[in-house]
């Protein structure tokens, strides 16, 4: 298949690696003309521009770009498409997507991999990054399914694990295991140096480890994606945010009253829970 990805970063390029690994023939599209040399170089795609045109006989084109040009990027790319063509976007949130774009392409369809790492750009694109990870597809009503159908197809080819859900259950959903662990995280690293003692923080940088690594990591990732998770899902990430709250401040006052009979209760029954949600 000729298949387009428009934004050449780390999830553009990971998708560029697999697919023509499979003889995709791959045309992708960048900002930056040194971004498309590099997705050349490196093996990403078959052919790269800084011009939409290049994108004209695709038969599928992802959309790769940071969340808050998706929509406009789209708005600017149908001009060149032929009306059959597949439009997908990998943003992180997707009513606002979804709502904006179903009504302007018929053969649209959402999707959000959940796969990433902390970096970003063409160099920190991963082989197999998708690879037995949840890919969500938010079709509605209007999808036809012919472009469900196909991006079905690639996506299992990638060897991820598809779920279709509404958009807006995407995003509630999305709060809870991806924005808000963001922010939690974020507030961790923030509450770690605010410590007054110099020394006391020295040594906490010294001596933090695996624990640390991993509850800081996604607090301490891409700022600008942050700010986008938290303009385009603000409603479900505030409501996941004030019961966050209420959950510390449960502890808080456990703590305060030394009540360690109902605290390990609320940790036990935590321990319990985390397998429902990761291995
Ligand atoms: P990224 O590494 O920063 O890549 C985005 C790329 O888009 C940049 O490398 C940039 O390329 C290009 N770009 C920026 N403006 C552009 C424009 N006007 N036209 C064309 N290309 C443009 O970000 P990412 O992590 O791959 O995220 C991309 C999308 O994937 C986002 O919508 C995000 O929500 C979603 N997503 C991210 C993750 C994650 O963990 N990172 C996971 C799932 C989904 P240049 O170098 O040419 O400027």
């Amino acid at each position: 298949m000729k298949i387009g990805i428009l934004g050449l970063g780390l999830i553009g390029g990971s998708l560029g690696f697999d697919l023509r690994s499979q003889g995709h023939d791959v045309l992708g599209v960048s900002r930056q003309e040194s971004t498309c040399q590099k997705a050349i170089a490196l093996g990403n795609v078959d052919q790269a521009s800084v011009e939409l045109s290049l994108l004209a006989d695709t038969e599928v084109v992802f959309i790769c770009t940071p969340i808050g040009l998706i929509v406009p990027q789209v708005q600017q790319l149908i001009a060149h498409l032929s009306p059959g063509t597949v439009v997908t976007d990998v943003g992180s949130v997707k009513a606002p997507i979804v709502q904006a774009l179903s009504p302007l392409w018929e053969h649209f369809i959402g999707g959000h991999p959940m796969a990433g790492t902390t970096d970003s750009g063409i160099e920190a694109a991963q082989r197999n990054l998708f690879f037995a990870r949840p890919y969500v597809l938010t079709p509605v009503d209007t999808t036809p399914r012919v472009a469900i159908t196909v991006v079905e197809e690639i996506v299992r080819s990638l060897g991820a694990i598809i779920y279709h859900c509404h958009p807006e259950q995407h995003d509630r959903a999305v709060s809870w295991i991806s924005h808000l662990p963001v922010m939690v995280s974020g507030s961790l690293i923030a509450a770690c140096i605010s410590e007054t003692d110099p020394d006391v923080l020295q040594l906490a940088q010294n001596f933090a480890s695996s624990g640390f690594r991993d509850t800081s990591r996604v607090g301490g990732g891409n700022p600008e994606l942050g700010v986008m998770m938290a303009q385009y899902n603000r409603q479900a990430l505030l409501g996941s945010l004030q019961q966050y709250r209420h959950k510390l401040d449960e502890l808080i006052h456990l703590i305060e009253q030394e009540n360690w009979a109902l605290l390990e209760n609320k940790l036990r029954s935590n321990q319990q829970a985390r397998p429902n949600f990761v291995d």
